[in-house]
Formats: structure tokens, sequence, C-alpha cells
């Protein structure tokens, strides 16, 4: 199992501390290779993983979006967070989770097709096709084990991050002309502005 480490040491947060600095931090795009790292398991949870990912909240939240993979801010490390409250309503309060080491233990047989974008990929969007429901597990920021079931765009989300820390875009899940041609495309855009080609 990649999602956890043989040992994990667990800091009690000190009181408080996580609500002080929080910065926003910066999104990485393609052609980034970096995006293609497969992130390894967080073996300590102390104030210092809390901030970042209260970090990463913070810039799901400007960005905005509905998931964020730490890996997206160029950090190789298996944390998550999403809120997918107000994408149904738009005056719903935050609803905040984050996962750390998540895992997928089951996925339906059942399949459903949903749009998805990324904010690594912008401004691109695409139907995906992936299992209906899954069954998660994960380490709450406190590093508690916790269970999600979830259906519809929570589980949509949930695979598409959790497939980040696997070095996968939801473009791989396409078919091979549409995904070189949005590799193409991203590729030309950062030779202009000289970055590095994938
Ligand atoms: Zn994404």
């Amino acid at each position: 199992m990649i999602g956890f480490p043989a040992k994990l040491t667990v800091d009690p947060a000190r009181s408080l501390s996580y609500l002080t600095g929080v910065s926003k931090l910066e999104i990485i795009t393609l052609p980034d290779r970096k995006l293609r790292t497969a992130s390894t398991p967080v073996e300590r949870i102390d104030d210092e993983t809390r901030r970042f990912l209260d970090d990463m909240l913070e810039t799901m939240y400007e960005a905005p979006s509905i998931g964020l993979a730490a890996i997206q801010v160029g950090v190789p490390r298996r944390m998550v967070t999403i809120d997918v409250a107000r994408r149904e309503d738009e005056d719903a309060e935050p609803d905040p989770i984050f996962l750390i080491n998540p895992e997928i233990l089951w996925s339906s047989d059942e399949r459903a097709v949903h749009e998805e974008g990324c904010l690594s990929i912008p401004e691109y969007y695409a139907e995906v096709e992936r299992p209906a429901a899954v069954r998660v597990r994960y380490l709450d920021r406190d590093g508690k084990l916790q269970e999600i079931e979830a259906d519809s765009v929570l589980a949509v989300c949930l695979q598409h991050e959790i497939d980040h820390l696997d070095g996968t875009l939801f473009i791989d899940r396409l078919s091979k002309l549409k995904r070189d041609m949005v590799i193409k495309k991203f590729s030309k855009q950062a030779k202009i502005i000289g970055k590095p080609a994938l």
C-alpha cells in the first residue's frame, strides 16, 4: 500500500497556531514536469504540516477550485484539500476536508461521466468517465484515520486529486488524440514564454 507509511508521527496541534500567517501558494501548470511526480507518503503530522494544509486550502478557495493536491503547488507529498460545499450551493458554509495519505479502498462498477477541469491545466475542460462512487481511507489533519464514501461531485474530486498524487492528470483519461492536443497546446504556449517543454 503506497498510502500508509510504516511509521507515522503525530504531534498535537499547539493551540490556534494554525490560524496565523496563512499564505497563498503558487500553482504549477502544464507542461511543468513536476506534475508527473509520484508523491511520497506523509510520515509526520505536525504544526508545519497543518500550516501547509491551511495554505493549500486558502490557495484552493482563492483560485477558486473544489480540490487541490500538494504536488500542484510543487510539493510531492500525499496531501489533498477538498471542499465541494459551494459547488452545489453558492451560499453554503465552507466544509473543507483535509486528506493525508488518501487511498481508494473501493470503486463502484457503475461508471459516470462528469466534466472536469484542473488548476494545473487552465481553461481546459473535458468529460471524463470514472467509477460513480468510491470509498476512501485517509488521515485527517489531526492524524486520525477516517473513511469516506462518496458519489457525484465528491467522488469525482477524490479520484481526480488522488490521481495527482500518482502523477496522473485527467487528460490521461481522455483519448490519446485529445491528450496529445492539450499537451501540444500547453507546450507551445510555454515555449513562447520560455518555459521548458514537456
Ligand atoms: Zn487537477
